[in-house]
This record gives C-alpha cells, structure tokens and sequence, in this order.
C-alpha cells in the first residue's frame, strides 16, 4: 500500500515540537489570567460570511486565503475553516447576549488558524495563534493593558522584538485622510504598483502598507497629522501609559488598517531575528466598528493576536528556545515480578512525581537502559532481596555513585529530599 503523507503546510507536532507550542501557550494563558481574562473556546467552522463581512471582500485573507466549502445539509451552507480568531469571538459575544447582559468582558482563545497560504518557514496551513479581546472599554488605559500583557509575555518568554504603533483616528477625522491619501496617490498615479492601482479606489488606505511602494509612501500623508482632538488625546494617553510601564514602543506612520471599523491604536510585533517574510509576530489594534458591523449594538473594543510559530522561530534565532520539560522523576526498574512495582509506582505518583517503569519483565540490564534512555533521574530497584526486607533501592542516573538502599515507607520522603 502506497503511504499517506500529510497535507502540504500542515505540520505534524510531535513530543518536543508541540511541547515548545505547548510551552509559549501555557506562559501566555499564566499572564492573562493573573490578568482577570476568561477563556473562551470558538468553533473551528463558521459561515463563511462571517469572515467576509469583519475581514472584508477585499482582504488577502477573503479573497484567496481560507478554505472554504459547502456542507452537506439541505441548505449547501458555505462554510469556511476560520483564518483568525476574533470574528468568531465576536459573533460568540452577541450571540451569548454577552452586549446586553455584562458587556464588559476580556477574554482570550488559543488554538489552530487556517489559512491557504504558500507554505515556507514560518508560513504553514494551519498554524497556531493565541489572543485577547477586551469588549466594552473605550478608554486609552485598556489599550495600554492589552500591550502590557504582551510585554510581561515578552519578559517571561526571554523574547525580543520590535514594538510599533500607529493611530488611524475614527469615523470622524479618518474621511479626511483618507482622502489626503487617495489625493496623494492619484498625483502619483504613475509611480503606483499595478495592485495599488488597484487599490486607489476601493480602498486608497492600504496604499501605505503596500510591500512594494515602500519609498513611494515615505511621502505619503501620516494618520497621526489628521487626528482629531479626541483621538490625538486617546493616542496620547496610549503612549503615555506604554511609557509608565516601561514598554518600548517606535510609532510607524504606515501601519494602517483597511476597513472602517478598525480605529484609533493600531500595532504590531515586529521578530527583530527574523527575515521580513516571516518576522510579524503578531499585532492588534482597536475595533470600536466591529460589534456593531456583525449585528450587535455598538460597543467598543480591543484586541490581539500572536502566531505562536513565529515566536518559537524568533526564540530560536534568538538562541532561547524553549527548553524540553524534565523528563521522569524516577523509573522503576522491577526484578521482583509485578504486584511490588506495581504499588509502589502508583504511591510514588499519588505523591506527584513522575515515574514510569518497564512491563515486560525483560532482564535487569535491558531495564536499566530503558531507564536511562527515558531520562530519568533515579533508578529506583525492587527485586527478591529488596521486597523480603522491606527495602528499595535508589540510584542517581543522572549524578552517578553507589545504589543506596531505603525502607520502601521513606520512598516519598527520599525523593522530595533529592529531587526538591
Ligand atoms: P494576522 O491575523 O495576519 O495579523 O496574523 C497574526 C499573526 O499570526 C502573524 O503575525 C503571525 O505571527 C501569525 N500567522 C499568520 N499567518 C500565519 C501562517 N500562515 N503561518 C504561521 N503563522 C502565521
């Protein structure tokens, strides 16, 4: 039979890798909930509308990115396997009724994003993001918190990058750049890349963020010299509060968003190790529009996300991956036939350590590899003599010297005292 193989850019996890992915999630699910964050857990499959109407037509992620298809029902519902996660979080918010019944609510999700993308380093199918999302707080000090959270994760991780921010303004100071862009890009109509052409009328905003125009939009009109005075003041307590923390921050005048419910803060986590392709590390911003764009009333919001993938790979560039976890506290190696290790494995795991040991009754040698090869610290021995007296024997695999012997009662005791 032909083998089967996996899908391309989808990735199979295994022992030390998923542990690493393992690892970054469990350091970010410690911070948000000293935080007061609640989890939230989302369907993997959604609407396909979902996604076109808080994404946009026009997206990258819409237009060729998500796997979509019909389901089986009656109805051929197009349904698509979700490309990010905070378009399910919001629609989860009002669908829960969470808008009328306690609006304010921080919450944060981690799990696998698809996107059909052309896989290389750091660009896979499916890959894994967490993030949070902060509902019903338009003041600049939830701004502030949401990138604090991402700084402690930063000092925790031993990661580094490059913090950037912007601020796009709102409904009502943002018509007017966005027309001082569209002037500007028709003056240059000529020097335009053929997307951004493109672009010019449906949506002259992301003309800032094209990868190609980069010298062209040195020159381009800046958001920040269009806020209006509410928004230069939420901008300016922002970055007053990021200084208070101790938080580094470089303002881009091209990190824009395309769609009009993104406003105020935008921002983005920059690998400083890691080549352009695949340095985003993540980013967010606020999205006061949103709620309301999905059916909801509306309600202002923040939010984040970060591709745990590149943080490993930016960790690594680093020198600082993610140590594996200890392996085993202890590995029993049995020549006493059964029931003896048996119970004395179960008590030693009742006691919270780990420990495992070989059933197959093989030869003492073969036992004794099979401990080392697990990377346990001790060996612990029961054989006959052992089981007669009343006794274990204990040995240190990792530091060496003699075997000691112990009443089997003080096994607990023994291995708090060595291994701490
Ligand atoms: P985005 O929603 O595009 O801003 O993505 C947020 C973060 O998710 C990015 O900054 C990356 O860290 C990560 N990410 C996005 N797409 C991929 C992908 N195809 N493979 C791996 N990580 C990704």
């Amino acid at each position: 039979m032909p083998q089967l193989t996996r899908l391309r850019g989808f990735q199979d996890q295994i022992g030390p890798s998923a542990e690493a992915l393992s690892y970054v999630e469990s350091a970010f699910r410690s911070i948000v909930e000293l935080h007061g964050f609640r989890e939230i857990r989302i369907p993997i499959l959604e609407r396909v509308e979902l996604y076109q109407r808080s994404s946009g037509e026009t997206s990258d992620i819409v237009e060729k990115q998500m796997y979509v298809f019909a389901d089986r029902d009656e109805a051929e519902t197009i349904v698509a396997l979700r490309p990010e996660g905070t378009p399910g979080v919001v629609r989860a918010y009002i669908e829960a009724g969470l808008d009328r019944s306690d609006p304010e609510q921080r919450l944060y999700y981690s799990g696998p994003m698809f996107r059909r993308e052309r896989p290389q380093k750091g660009r896979y199918r499916q890959f894994y993001q967490f993030g949070i999302e902060v509902f019903g707080r338009a003041d600049a000090a939830c701004d502030a918190e949401v990138i604090l959270i991402i700084d402690e994760l930063r000092r925790k991780l031993g990661l580094e990058f490059r913090f950037e921010i912007n601020s796009i303004g709102d409904g009502n100071c943002r018509p007017q750049f966005r027309e001082a862009v569209y002037n500007f890009g028709k003056a240059h109509y000529d020097q335009l890349c053929a997307d951004c052409k493109n672009r010019l009328e449906r949506n002259p905003i992301r003309l800032l963020d094209c990868k190609t125009d980069v010298a062209l939009m040195a020159d381009a009109p800046k958001s920040a010299d269009y806020l209006c005075d509410p928004c230069k003041k939420h901008f300016g307590q922002v970055k007053d509060l990021l200084k208070a923390g101790g938080v580094e921050y470089v303002e881009n005048p091209r990190l824009v968003r395309g769609l009009d419910y993104y406003t105020r803060t935008t921002f983005e986590y920059v690998g400083t190790g890691l080549e352009s392709a695949q340095n985003a590390l993540g980013g967010g911003g606020r999205y006061d529009g949103l709620v309301a764009a999905l059916g909801g009333p509306d309600t202002p919001a923040v939010g984040l996300a970060l591709g745990i993938e590149r943080i490993l790979l930016a960790l690594e560039a680093e020198g600082a991956t993610p140590a594996s976890p200890a392996p085993l506290d202890a590995f029993v190696v049995d020549f006493a036939g059964g029931e003896a290790a048996r119970d004395l494995t179960a008590a030693i795991r009742r006691a919270g350590f780990r420990v495992d040991r070989s059933f197959d009754g093989r030869s003492p040698k073969a036992q004794f590899k099979a401990a080392d090869r697990s990377g346990a610290r001790l060996a612990i021995v029961i054989g006959p003599d052992e089981r007669a007296a009343g006794t274990v024997g204990v040995k240190d695999l990792h530091e060496g010297g003699d075997q000691e012997t112990i009443p089997v009662e003080k096994i607990v005791d023994d291995l708090h005292r060595r291994l701490g």
